[in-house]
C-alpha cells in the first residue's frame, strides 16, 4: 500500500520501467512510509501487466509477490545477534548479543540470487531494510554488486539514517528522499483512519504519520501522559520510584525526556514548543528557570545515550541518573 502522500513520487520513479536504476536508496525521517513505497516498488517492476499506476494486483507475478513468495524477489532484514560475534560487528566492536545487524551471510545470499536469471524472464528485485544495520563486511559485500550489477536487477535499499552508510553505497546508489508530509494532509490522513485527535501524538512524533499512528496506541499513550506529569514538577519527582516505574520502557522514556527538553530549550530560544504544544503551560515555566548551559548539555548527553539504549548495563539506574539530573537543572528555585 503507497501512503497517500507518497503517491507522486511512487508515480515519478516507476514511470520509465526500461530506465529504472539498478539501485536506489530511500532516505528519510522514520514513519514516513518509505518501506511501503519500496515494496510497492517491487511489486510493481516484477508485474506482469503493470499500468503507469502500478502493479495490476491481479496477475500471476502480483499473487505470488501478495503471498510472500514471488521468486524473483527477496527481502533482507537484521538479525539478532546470538552472542558476542566479532565477525558480525557494524564497526570495529564486537556487538552485544541481542543487538540486531544485516550480515554479510545475508547480503552475500541477495549477490547469488541477484547474478542468476530471473525465473520469469523479467527484473529480480532485492529490498534491503533497514540498510544501516549492515555491518561492515556486509556493505563492502554488496559494494561488489552496485559496482558490477547484473542487468535487469533492482536493488532497493531503505534508511532512516543514511549517514551510517558507506559514502560508497551511497553514491552507487540514486538517492530519493522521502520527506514528511505536509502537516494538514497528515492530519487529515491520521483521522481518516480514526484518530480522534491527531495534533498531539502528530507534533511528539515530529511530523511522521506512521509514527504518530503508533504513538496513539491508547497504553502507550497513558503511559507518556504519566510520565510528562512527573517531568512537569521536577522539585516534586521521586528519581528512584520514576525509574523503577519506566526503566521496562527505557527507550520510550529517553524519547519522552530528548523531546521534553527539546521543548524547554526551543521555549528559551524561540518561545515555541516542537514536540510537546499541549504541555505549554509547564514546559513555558521550568523553561524560564533552567540555565541554558545545563540544557544544552543535557541535551547532549541524552543525545549520545541514544546509540546504546537498546543494551543498556542497568536500565533502571540510567534512568534514575538522566531523572536526578533533569530534576538538578529543572527545579532550580529562580
Ligand atoms: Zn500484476
Amino acid at each position: 500500500m503507497i501512503h497517500p502522500w507518497n503517491a507522486d513520487l511512487f508515480r515519478q520513479l516507476g514511470a520509465d520501467p526500461e530506465h529504472m536504476p539498478h539501485a536506489i536508496l530511500l532516505h528519510g525521517p522514520a514513519g514516513v512510509g518509505k518501506l511501503e513505497l519500496a515494496i510497492e516498488l517491487a511489486r510493481w517492476s516484477l508485474c506482469e501487466q503493470p499500468s503507469g499506476e502500478g502493479a495490476c494486483g491481479v496477475c500471476d507475478a502480483c499473487n505470488w509477490f501478495d503471498q510472500g513468495n514471488h521468486p524473483d524477489f527477496r527481502r533482507v532484514e537484521p538479525v539478532e545477534v546470538e552472542a558476542e560475534d566479532a565477525d558480525a560487528a557494524p564497526a570495529k566492536k564486537a556487538p552485544k548479543k541481542g543487538s540486531r545487524v544485516i550480515k554479510v551471510e545475508a547480503i552475500r545470499e541477495i549477490s547469488d540470487f541477484l547474478s542468476l536469471s530471473a525465473h520469469r524472464g523479467g527484473w529480480r528485485v532485492a529490498l534491503i531494510h533497514p540498510a544501516e544495520f549492515m555491518n561492515a563486511a556486509a556493505a563492502n559485500a554488496l559494494l561488489k554488486t552496485l559496482e558490477e550489477p547484473p542487468a535487469r536487477v533492482l536493488l532497493l535499499l531503505v534508511s532512516h539514517q543514511p549517514r551510517r552508510l558507506l559514502p560508497t553505497v551511497i553514491s552507487r546508489c540514486r538517492k530519493v528522499a522521502v520527506p514528511l508530509p505536509q502537516r494538514a494532509r497528515a492530519l487529515a490522513w491520521l483521522a481518516a483512519a480514526g484518530m480522534a485527535d491527531p495534533e498531539s501524538p502528530l507534533a511528539e512524533a515530529g511530523g511522521a504519520p506512521l509514527a504518530a499512528l503508533a504513538y496513539a496506541e491508547p497504553e502507550r499513550a497513558a503511559r507518556r501522559e504519566a510520565f510528562l506529569d512527573l517531568l512537569a514538577r521536577p522539585r516534586q519527582l521521586d528519581a528512584c520510584q520514576a525509574a523503577q516505574t519506566f526503566q521496562p520502557v527505557l527507550a520510550e522514556a529517553w524519547g519522552w525526556l530528548a523531546r521534553w527538553v527539546h521543548d524547554l530549550l526551543a521555549q528559551r530560544l524561540a518561545g515555541q514548543s516542537h514536540y510537546f504544544p499541549g504541555r505549554e503551560g509547564s514546559v513555558v515555566p521550568i523553561a524560564a528557570t533552567c540555565a541554558l548551559i545545563d540544557l544544552l548539555a543535557f541535551q547532549r548527553e541524552l543525545a549520545q545515550a541514544g546509540r546504546w539504549l537498546r543494551h543498556p548495563l542497568n536500565a533502571q539506574l540510567l534512568l534514575e541518573s538522566w531523572l536526578i539530573r533533569y530534576s538538578e537543572i529543572a527545579g532550580a528555585r529562580p
